[in-house]
């Protein structure tokens, strides 16, 4: 008869460090997945290294959304990755799904024009209601409602670095309302109109924007939108910020134009737009230090001592920040940070 081998004692990192996390100060803060279940496996990855890189020493929980039930095998499954709280919500029919009032005829004339000019998910409508939740609803969502800050995640995305300090926490103390780690253009035949529609938004609301804004970051000339934006599958920010009067108001204007459905709105360039309006620039803040890859661009780490401090997996040399896709340089000349 062999003998099976015995395994060693098992660690338990919640005895190591308590069961409250080695930290124990706390933002008011969740993580924030929008999903699918066919997502499963790469939402298992993310939230695994999430948890590897910083999740395991604070505990904070996740709310993972969908417009159908989770199955019972993907809570579990996500379940048994953290000690965090864990909460699975489904959407509420009107804030995912196509309104009545979108002349679906009209809608579908712009997405075969899309499909047949070759834009990503340029025939797909539930690539629209995605991004209309993300730019209007999430934040609202009744399980989201009891936290402030939110930090987006999505599946199969990667975590390069230890993140050796609390974002949430950096973010409340020093008066930051929206970050982000990466920077690019946005694809101008998706928001043929938006810009023209923010320009009648300034016009009719000059009450909300900030005075020390991060306008001349996207349009210089204060006349034409450069297509830079903050590449919203990773933010980290302030739902009093969406919540709030100057994006409930942006949010409801740009709805009412329809271009969520008639064009391709993301939700990306219009949380930047927003957050370039709304906010003052040195409300807006670049994580550095947390490496980040969302397929097929990678922010990596470069200033100080960030990479060797985050034990760091990514390849700097090879970091989005200095594509010439990338908005980074514009960001960083903007902001009058060195070396421009
Ligand atoms: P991309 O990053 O622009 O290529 O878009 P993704 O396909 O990654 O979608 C963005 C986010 O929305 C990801 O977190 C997806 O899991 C999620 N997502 C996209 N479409 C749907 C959908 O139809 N239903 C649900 N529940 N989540 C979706
Ligand atoms: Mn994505």
């Amino acid at each position: 008869e062999v003998e099976i081998p015995k395994a060693p004692p098992a660690v338990n990192l919640d005895e190591v460090y308590g069961q409250d996390g080695r930290v124990d100060r706390k933002a008011n803060a969740t993580f924030v997945v929008l999903c699918r279940n066919s997502d499963l496996s790469g939402t298992l990855r993310s939230v695994r290294e999430m948890e590897d890189r910083f999740n395991r020493y604070h505990q904070y929980p996740y709310v993972f959304l969908n417009e159908e039930e989770f199955t019972e095998e993907f809570k579990e499954r996500i379940s048994v990755l953290t000690s965090a709280k864990t909460e699975f919500g489904v959407i509420p029919h009107d804030h995912w799904y196509q309104p009545d009032s979108i002349d679906e005829d009209k809608a579908k004339a712009n997405r075969d024009q899309l499909v047949k000019d070759k834009v990503i998910y340029g025939g797909s409508v539930s690539y629209r209601n995605m991004c209309r939740f993300n730019s209007g609803f999430f934040f609202r969502h009744p399980l989201m409602l009891k936290y402030r800050w939110y930090w987006r995640i999505e599946p199969d995305v990667h975590f390069h670095c230890n993140i050796n300090h609390d974002p949430f926490l950096y973010m409340q103390e020093n008066n930051k309302s929206y970050a982000f780690t990466i920077t690019m253009y946005e694809y101008r035949r998706t928001i043929p109109t938006l810009w023209d529609h923010v320009k009648d938004f300034v016009q009719l609301h000059p009450e909300h924007i900030a005075k020390d804004n991060a306008l001349g970051f996207m349009s210089p000339n204060g006349v034409d939108y450069n297509l830079c934006h903050f590449w919203s599958n990773f933010e980290i920010a302030d739902m009093e910020f969406w919540r709030g009067p100057a994006y409930t108001d942006f949010f409801n204007y740009l709805d009412e134009k329809g271009g969520f459905y008639y064009e391709r709105w993301g939700d990306a360039p219009v949380h930047s737009i927003a957050a370039a309006l709304f906010l003052n620039k040195n409300q807006i803040h670049f994580f550095d230090e947390i490496g980040y890859e969302h397929s097929p661009y990678t922010h990596c780490p470069k200033l100080g001592n960030n990479y060797k401090d985050g034990k760091c997996s990514c390849d700097p040399k090879k970091s989005f920040d200095y594509d010439g896709y990338s908005c980074m340089s514009k960001w960083d000349e903007f902001m009058g940070l060195p070396d421009h």
